[in-house]
């Protein structure tokens, strides 16, 4: 008996390689060196303070360990305060609560997923030590008003710029504009090397003290440039270092990111914004300032409610697409509920993307006539129900 085909299966993320990330594997593997801070991670790291002006990186090996190494880098002390978005990635506030420190919920802006820093500036009290600023999906979250608002203060600014590689504000990459800024290049993100990630310093100060956490707490590094007769143990630190092979990776990935990865991420997001826009109104879909180059890291529109939006995941799966929500807001977390069960409050922003925001693919493999069936697919599920709205 004959069945209807089903149509072609769009998964949610599919990783894309160069195919050359093998041999450059290979060299690491003939050089000798499988540990940290060889001539991988070396060319690497100076690649992204070449490209984006950072005065300094380290390897890591994920995003979280670089938040980590920032929380350490803050020397915090029990009542210290961090302010965080609420509708962000864990670990952007659980590395200082494991520090210590009391996170401090901000709200989303009415409009977009990124922290409202109104809302951020009534938070802080004479205890906070830091802001943290997430780019969600590499669409800038204003940090040159996020520097003012730290500068005013006297706060250490932290930009979590896990989603925002290569993309800009005012000309200018982010992850530039805190005092520390973190990256991932762990397989989700538009640059990869399996699991990885970096840490930025913008402030030459900073420097003695990160090699000393990377390198496990000693001044190893301080030791081998010949700098100090014997290396010893400083102060509290980890074993924070990415394995050249890793590091062989990500400077393979990163050879391509201009020539292949950015611009057809580019070129499926502009897709998306220009078929969805065509019967959805702009309030659904990403809200890009004019002054942020987003980076083709994360396409999303906002259903009515949570309910809606499962609906249309479901519909999309009968289809076989394959679409996803994330970020459930960590103030309503299990974590922060039974640990501070006195501090029950509402941001009703962030809750708002907690339930309605869905993602759709994007990849550089995702094709034009994917993109198309998939918007199809969502024009079916609405209807005229915009009418409502
Ligand atoms: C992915 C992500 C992280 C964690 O990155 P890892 O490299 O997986 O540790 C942190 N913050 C945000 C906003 C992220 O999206």
């Amino acid at each position: 008996m004959m069945t209807p085909e089903a149509p072609e299966y769009i998964p949610f993320k599919k990783v894309w390689l160069s195919g050359q990330e093998g041999a450059f594997m290979q060299e690491a593997l003939a050089n000798g060196h499988l540990a940290g801070d060889g001539p991988f991670s070396r060319r690497a790291a100076n690649w992204l303070k070449a490209q984006y002006q950072f005065a300094d990186v380290l390897l890591t090996p994920s995003c979280t360990d670089a938040l980590e190494m920032a929380a350490l880098l803050l020397n915090l002390q029990p009542g210290d305060e961090v302010i965080v978005p609420s509708y962000t990635f864990v670990t952007t506030a659980s590395v200082f609560a494991s520090r210590g420190a009391r996170v401090v919920f901000a709200d989303s802006q009415s409009g977009h997923p990124n922290m409202d820093l109104h809302h951020a500036e009534q938070l802080i009290t004479p205890r906070t030590k830091a802001l943290v600023l997430v780019h969600y999906g590499g669409m800038a979250c204003n940090p040159t008003q996020a520097q003012a608002l730290a500068r005013k203060h006297g706060l250490v600014l932290i930009e979590d710029a896990a989603h925002a590689i290569d993309a800009r504000w005012e000309g200018k990459p982010l992850g530039s504009f805190g005092d520390l800024a973190v990256f991932s290049f762990h397989e989700t993100k538009n640059v990869i090397c399996g699991e990885g990630g970096a840490l930025v310093l913008n402030k030459t100060e900073w420097q003695e003290r990160a090699y000393i956490l990377w390198e496990k707490g000693t001044n190893r590094r301080a030791f081998q440039q010949g700098d100090v007769a014997k290396y010893e143990w400083i102060e509290p630190g980890s074993s924070f270092l990415l394995a050249e092979p890793l590091a062989a990776f990500l400077l393979c990935q990163l050879g391509y990111m201009a020539t292949h990865i950015q611009p057809a991420r580019l070129q499926r997001w502009q897709q998306y914004y220009q078929r969805l826009s065509g019967f959805m109104p702009a309030e659904q879909l990403p809200e890009i300032h004019p002054e942020a180059q987003q980076n083709g890291s994360v396409f999303y529109l906002l259903c009515q409610q949570e309910q809606e939006r499962n609906q249309l995941i479901s519909q999309l799966k009968k289809q076989n697409i394959e679409a996803a929500f994330h970020y459930l807001p960590l103030h309503q977390s299990p974590y922060i509920r039974k640990s501070r069960p006195e501090d029950i409050f509402s941001l009703p922003h962030a809750e708002r993307f907690g339930r309605c925001l869905l993602r759709l693919p994007l990849y550089p493999d995702l094709t034009e006539q994917q993109t198309d069936r998939i918007c199809q697919a969502i024009e079916l599920f609405f209807g005229g129900n915009w009418q409502k709205v």
